[in-house]
């Protein structure tokens, strides 16, 4: 097999290059260095387009550099960009009512990126347990699932499965439990094991796991028994919101309203890091000035730029087409795993979707096939391995689906010759 990183410019293998002598070893890109996107497509510096399979992992759902979305981010980078919440700016008030009315909250609590938002929620919801559901000071606790991917703070690396994120970077943050995803009996026995539960914390869909989806009823049932309980139900919406999985929120396939949401990624179309927390007043008015906050939370470029966001979304009918187009993705995978062996195992909703590989997690075929994919005009990425996430914008059609499939099959098959 022709090694296919050699297939790299010398132009791409020079910015490689320097982000690998002056940045941090943070990451492992795939090998592709891209300048320019459009809608569903990105370009490489030499010019060579590509379908995005990934979407910057769910936060270009309205497609790249909407026109709309950018318009209402240069517009107001030229009036006003950053004022700090030191004062009131004139775009905060009007997005705030636009986004509670939007997703049926009271109060917004706006930040910058996931793991922020994930953390201020985890922060409202301690509040809230000391303060209204008297729960002794200190003792509060969250419920969290197995596999989980919150983001990369030490207190959400606290309640990581995944060593290689967690090894060495203690001490880490108390007052989490950790219980089974997808099993409700786990968690209504933690919900007994104690009086000082707080909220149970959960991703509707499990992307970063790969894409793992909860039985049918699981969070509604979930929602049912913390309401039992008296312990907030915290929706982790930053990957499978706006519109990926065919639905507003993932919840909503269940008709579950979170006492917590939490938002980032595409509510900003990926135009700009704009991440937000959503309760109702009984739960947000906990918070009082002085108690948590951020320089760039909520500024008026931040707020513009979600604003034609959601609009879009709502314009373009894009939870409808990932609904539609998710169904024949599926479809056209299962027939290419019928033919392929290399697929063992097609599971997502919406545009949120997963091939399984044959090989094990320590395996680099996964890695070998998002190399295929690449040279034959797709990026996708691998997670946990051996799986490959699907998540294209929500912007696609129909036939930009089938010419995907097709590129899919053309490089499985090259692949095992
Ligand atoms: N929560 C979930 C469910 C996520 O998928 C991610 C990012 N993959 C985060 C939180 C963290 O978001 P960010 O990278 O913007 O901090």
């Amino acid at each position: 097999m022709a090694n296919t990183q050699e297939i790299l410019s010398s132009k791409s293998e020079v910015l490689i290059e320097k982000e690998n002598k002056y940045g941090a070893h943070n990451y492992h890109p795939l090998p592709v260095v891209l300048e320019r996107g459009e809608g569903v497509y990105v370009w490489d510096v030499d010019g060579k387009k590509y379908y995005d399979f990934l979407s910057a992992y769910s936060a270009v759902n309205q497609g790249h550099c909407h026109p709309k979305i950018v318009k209402a981010m240069v517009d107001q980078s030229q009036k006003l960009t950053l004022t700090s919440r030191a004062f009131y700016n004139d775009k905060l008030g009007n997005y705030e009512e636009y986004v509670t009315k939007y997703f049926g909250f009271d109060k917004v609590l706006p930040m910058n990126t996931g793991a922020e938002a994930v953390e201020t929620a985890l922060k409202v919801c301690r509040k809230w347990a000391y303060e209204v559901k008297g729960i002794p000071e200190n003792q509060a606790q969250v419920i969290v699932c197995e596999n989980n991917f919150h983001g990369r703070t030490t207190t959400i690396i606290s309640f990581s499965n995944d060593e290689t994120a967690r090894k060495n970077f203690g001490p880490f943050t108390d007052g989490f439990i950790k219980i089974e995803y997808d099993n409700l009996e786990a968690l209504e026995k933690a919900l007994e094991s104690s009086k000082n539960i707080a909220g149970f914390l959960v991703e509707p869909i499990q992307g970063e796991a790969g894409v793992y989806v909860p039985s049918e009823g699981y969070l509604a049932k979930a929602k049912a028994l913390c309401e039992k309980h008296n312990v907030l139900f915290i929706a982790d919406e930053v990957q499978t919101g706006i519109a990926r999985t065919g639905k507003l929120l993932a919840v909503h396939h269940e008709s579950v309203q979170p006492d917590i949401l939490i938002l980032g990624k595409a509510i900003s179309g990926g135009v700009y890091p704009v991440s937000a927390v959503l309760c109702n007043n009984e739960i947000m008015n906990v918070i009082k000035p002085g108690q948590h906050g951020s320089t760039f939370g909520g500024n008026p470029v931040a707020a513009a730029v979600a604003i034609a966001a959601l609009e879009v979304v709502k314009e373009e009918k894009l939870a409808e087409n990932a609904e539609r187009l998710g169904i024949i993705l599926r479809e056209g995978l299962n027939k290419i795993a019928e033919k392929n062996d290399l697929i063992t195992l097609v599971r997502g909703k919406g545009l949120l979707n997963a091939i399984v590989i044959n090989s094990n997690e320590e395996s680099d075929l996964a890695w070998e096939i998002c190399l295929k994919f690449r040279d034959n005009g797709l990026l996708a990425k691998p997670t946990h391995g051996n799986k490959i996430r699907f998540a294209p914008p929500l912007v696609m059609t129909e036939d930009q689906i089938h010419e995907c499939l097709g590129i899919i099959e053309k490089s499985l098959n090259e692949f095992k010759n």
